[in-house]
């Protein structure tokens, strides 16, 4: 029952989406990602066993967007362990991912890492802890990956920079709490960027296996997170990976995932595979609406969810 034939599914998604009408918005808010082509669409599975399985523009680079919050949590997990939770919590917010409301009720501590206002949080303790976090964010994402051409978009980074207005409302707020330690300006100038990094749906899926495999890269006893880490960066991605959307996710899909507005979502089904899709066109909750649908399909073909 456990042999699946992962590149006929996946082509058979393909075929099946090719000519749908497509639904959604592509983001527009950060000029930059507005003029994407919103016909972009790729899968790439990268299964424990090695081998890769893809279709359509799967290896064209995309912006991350809120993605790189798995890596940045990552991070500091690494670099200040449990202390982390003294200052963002682990519980899905329910709201969008810009949301600045419950911050005012809950003294300044965010809901979650992947919400921004727990990623802001999140940036702070980096830039707290590495004399250059930018580069410390790169080294990871080379280290776990083997690929040095990975990197920031810096026309990005600053398109949404001139247009961050709720972002710079945000760290403002967090600082007035005493949540931020660091200057407004070195905080947003970090999240910028992480945002900004291209990755395309190989790359990512590559990135991600070590969700997958238990915190180490393929074909290597190097652990760079312990089990216990990715144990709980995956049942955060599972409860709060997809802004208001993460019940809806785990009851479509069914595994941990990663969604950011530039259209692409990553998920992780642990002991088994990273997959990732992209597709620009966001749903009204702000993921893409037909990589949610291709992913619902990837498990409902394969039986593989986590439930
Ligand atoms: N850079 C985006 C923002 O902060 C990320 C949003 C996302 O992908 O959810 O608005």
């Amino acid at each position: 029952s456990h042999n699946v034939d992962y590149q006929k599914i996946l082509n058979q998604i393909g075929q099946e989406f090719a000519d749908k009408p497509r639904s959604g918005k592509v983001a527009s808010y950060i000029p930059e990602l507005a003029k994407v082509p919103a016909d972009k669409y790729g899968m790439h599975l990268y299964d424990l066993n090695g081998n890769n399985y893809c279709f359509g523009d799967s290896n064209e680079r995309f912006s991350i967007q809120s993605i790189s919050k798995v890596f940045t949590l990552s991070l500091a997990m690494k670099v200040v362990g449990d202390q982390l939770w003294n200052r963002v919590g682990v519980e899905p917010s329910g709201d969008p991912f810009n949301s600045l409301s419950q911050l005012e009720n809950d003294s300044g501590i965010p809901r979650n890492p992947y919400i921004n206002a727990g990623a802001m949080v999140v940036a702070d303790v980096l830039v707290s802890n590495f004399t250059n976090p930018k580069a410390a964010l790169l080294a990871f994402l080379h280290e776990i990956t083997g690929d040095t051409s990975i990197d920031f978009d810096p026309v990005v980074a600053a398109s949404e920079r001139s247009e961050g207005y709720r972002n710079y409302a945000m760290v403002n707020y967090l600082k007035s709490f005493g949540n931020i330690e660091n200057s407004v300006e070195d905080v947003l100038d970090f999240y910028f960027h992480q945002c900004s990094i291209s990755m395309s749906c190989r790359d990512l899926s590559n990135a991600f296996i070590i969700f997958a495999n238990d915190g180490k890269v393929m074909g290597s006893d190097r652990e760079f997170l312990t089990g216990r880490q990715v144990k709980r960066i995956n049942a955060l991605m599972q409860t709060c990976g997809f802004y208001d959307e993460a019940g809806e996710f785990s009851f479509e899909v069914g595994l941990p995932g990663k969604s950011g507005v530039g259209g692409g979502i990553v998920a992780v089904h642990p002991e088994r595979f990273a997959v990732t899709v992209w597709s620009p066109p966001l749903n009204p909750k702000g993921n893409s609406a037909l990589g949610m649908a291709s992913l619902e399909r990837l498990t409902t073909l394969t039986g593989f969810s986590i439930f």
